[in-house]
């Protein structure tokens, strides 16, 4: 039997990028998906027809991160619709980057609201649904670690918090058998993060590999955290960055 049968897997902002990448994976190994998305519709429809091609069941649900009560309410409305609610994926993310004369407080709430309250709330609201073997994934970014370019100080903070929080939950989460984990991708081809921009060479530099990942090379960590080998692994933050941070 595939590893996740039976199971049930929610996954913030799967309509694009690693979240489709990683929505799509988790079906493959025999989840039904729930997943949001903030406003295109059509591409969130794509990927569920691809989870109901592999005869999994399949959810899209209209939830901006920036919203705490839709976050909750889009958790809760999966574990209805699908009767119970085995993995948490917190990948929607803001990436709000520029000059730190331009990037005030308006970028720093929003930045702090996508990337570190919704999981926080996701998080919680998922706990109430979790049973022994509850898995909660985060995606962080690999410049929590090593910021090597101007520009990223509030992205680099709100990604550095997952840290905590995933140690944190990870305490709290702990005597009821649910593991919680941190996954740091490095450079990686999807519409935010272009392997073909003018910014990429420079990118590729600081790997050690030399290229890109593929969403589904971030995707297949995340699916090994949400299955059962990794039942020992909590509060742990795993780089999978091609050698950036080394
Ligand atoms: P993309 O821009 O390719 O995809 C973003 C996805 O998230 C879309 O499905 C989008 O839906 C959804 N989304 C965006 N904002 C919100 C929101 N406020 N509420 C709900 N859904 C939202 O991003 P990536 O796949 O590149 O990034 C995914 C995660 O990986 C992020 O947390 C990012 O920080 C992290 N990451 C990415 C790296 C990279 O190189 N790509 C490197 C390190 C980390 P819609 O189209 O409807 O807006």
């Amino acid at each position: 039997a595939r590893v996740l049968a039976g199971k049930v897997a929610f996954v913030t902002g799967g309509s694009r990028g690693i979240g489709a990448a990683v929505a799509v994976r988790l079906a493959e190994d025999g989840a039904d998906v729930a997943l949001t998305y903030r406003q295109d519709a059509e591409a969130a429809g794509a990927v569920v027809a691809r989870i109901e091609a592999l005869g999994r069941r399949g959810l899209a649900i209209r939830a901006d991160s920036a919203d705490p009560g839709a976050i909750g309410a889009a958790v809760d409305r999966a574990a209805g619709e699908f009767g119970r609610l085995d993995v948490l994926v917190n990948n929607a993310g803001a990436f709000l980057v520029g000059p730190l004369a331009e990037v005030g407080l308006a970028e720093f709430e929003q930045t702090v609201a996508v990337n570190v309250r919704a999981p926080f709330v996701a998080a919680r609201a998922a706990a109430r649904h979790m049973v022994d073997g509850g898995r909660i994934i985060s995606i962080g970014s690999n410049v929590a670690e090593r910021a090597p370019f101007p520009g990223f100080a509030l992205y680099s903070m709100s990604k550095t918090a997952l840290i905590g929080l995933t140690k944190g939950l990870g305490r709290d989460l702990g005597p009821r058998g649910i593991t919680v984990n941190l996954v740091n991708p490095g450079p990686t081809d999807t519409d935010a993060n272009p392997a073909d921009s003018p910014m990429a060479d420079t990118v590729r530099g600081f790997t050690a590999v030399g290229r890109y990942a593929e969403p589904a090379e971030i995707a297949a960590t995340v699916a090994w955290l949400a299955g059962t080998d990794s039942s020992y692994v909590t509060g742990a933050t795993i780089n999978v960055d091609g050698g950036f941070t080394i």
